[in-house]
């Protein structure tokens, strides 16, 4: 048996990084204080994507993202998790229909796959969909979404496999050091792991958790109008038929686990979440969700939003994923990424070959803290607008 390593998180970045170490031969604890999904893991809009990610690297990591978990289907019994289906994107009017060409040249130039449809052709796909005769479609052919639940099962079952060990109910109060290099953890009830290294993927609570040893990243803030914030509707409909995830100008609608059910998010509704408040199913934003899905999708006539969901993202505040050793600290390492769905299969192998291997990415080497104090410091400080500009 090699190193001991403890995970802290068990959010789908926990899940994948412990996999990929256990698979390297440490011995790995996964602690996390509630259990597999509880945090940002389980409001999530799970879109497999490498749209709209700047600069080319983080694309690429994306775009490598969504193929590991391709690949991690192909060798699966199992993959109702998965749906790789592509995304259908729609626009009407002038404005939106230049934005959408604009999007699709922009990630065409750099060999993402992009198909121009017909209308006929989309509704041949999906035949409820709404689309106005004047509109330009799009299909992204590699896109796709998980199914949450699923995803993290299959995720948990697949760590199990390889001896990870899951302690639940066990909030880390403290990382644990002896002179320069970390030993274990301190848990809330006053119990004790050892290990020889930490690895913290602890989501939005990275920096509470890194706060015992003097770590901090700086991301964005979780207050209203931040694009930290995300709202989710969840809805119900009998009569829809949707198989793939669609967007228009201003909506992404996905199904959801069961049958008839969808996931509603419309990113410029985000600043309505009130991160305090629990969100009320009958408000303006769930209205406005269902009023918009109505005209995209079919069938949502008598459909009605059940649930609404505030999603706080953990967002390094250049917007670009951080993997690292802990400055000045032996053994610590931190994982603090947005997109941690589609990237968190291939991050976890990037991840486990330089904490298990002792081997430094390439892939990695942009994905440092340094980089995201410098633009920190402009984007969520100096320039607070910067900060609040809408992520998908
Ligand atoms: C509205 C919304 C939409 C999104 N859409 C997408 C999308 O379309 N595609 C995509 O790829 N990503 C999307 N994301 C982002 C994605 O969901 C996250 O990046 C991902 O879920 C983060 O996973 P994680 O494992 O890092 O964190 P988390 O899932 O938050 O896991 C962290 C875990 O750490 C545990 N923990 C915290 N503190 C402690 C402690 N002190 N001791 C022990 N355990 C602790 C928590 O209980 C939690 O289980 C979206 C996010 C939101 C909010």
């Amino acid at each position: 048996m090699g190193a001991t390593t403890i995970v802290i998180g068990a959010g789908v970045v926990g899940l994948c990084v412990a996999e990929r170490l256990a698979a390297a031969g440490d011995r790995v604890i996964v602690v996390d204080r509630s259990g597999p999904g509880a945090g940002t893991s389980g409001t999530s809009f799970v879109w497999l994507n490498a749209n709209s990610k700047v600069p080319r690297a983080y694309h690429q990591l994306n775009v490598d993202g969504v193929e590991a978990w391709r690949r991690a289907s192909q060798d699966s019994r199992t993959t109702a998790w998965l749906h790789l289906n592509g995304r259908i994107q729609w626009a009407s009017g002038e404005a939106a229909i230049a934005a959408l060409e604009t999007a699709a040249a922009a990630t065409a130039a750099w060999g993402y796959p992009v198909e121009a449809i017909t209308v006929a052709a989309a509704t041949r796909l999906e035949p409820d969909l709404l689309i106005p005769p004047d509109a330009q479609v799009r299909v992204w052919p590699t896109e796709g979404f998980l199914v949450p639940p699923l995803a993290l099962e299959w995720l948990l079952v697949r760590a199990l496999a390889r001896n990870v060990e899951l302690a639940t109910g066990f909030e880390v109060v403290a990382i644990e050091v002896h002179g320069t290099g970390v030993r274990g953890v301190l848990g809330h009830t006053g119990r004790r792991l050892s290990a020889d290294r930490v690895v913290c993927c602890a989501g939005r609570w990275t920096t509470s958790v890194l706060a015992s040893v003097g770590v901090a990243v700086d991301v964005l803030p979780t207050v209203q109008g931040s694009p930290a914030i995300g709202l989710l509707g969840y809805a119900s409909s009998s009569t829809a038929r949707l198989g793939r995830t669609i967007s228009t100008a201003n909506l992404n609608v996905r199904p959801g686990r069961a049958a008839g059910r969808y996931v509603l998010q419309a990113p410029d509704l985000d600043r309505l979440a009130d991160p305090d408040g629990p969100p009320d199913p009958g408000d303006t934003a769930a209205r406005e969700l269902l009023a918009r899905t109505r005209t995209a999708v079919g069938g949502f006539t008598n459909a009605r939003v059940d649930e609404l969901r505030v999603g706080y993202r953990v967002v390094p505040a250049d917007r670009i994923t951080v993997s690292e050793w802990a400055p000045g600290l032996e053994g610590l390492y931190l994982v603090v990424t947005h997109s941690g769905y589609t990237l968190g299969l291939h991050l976890a192998e990037l991840v486990a070959a330089e904490v298990a291997g002792g081997v430094e990415s390439p892939a990695l080497a942009y994905l440092r803290r340094a980089r995201v104090d410098q633009a920190g410091a402009a984007a969520s400080s100096a320039d607070p607008a910067a900060a609040m500009t809408p992520i998908h």
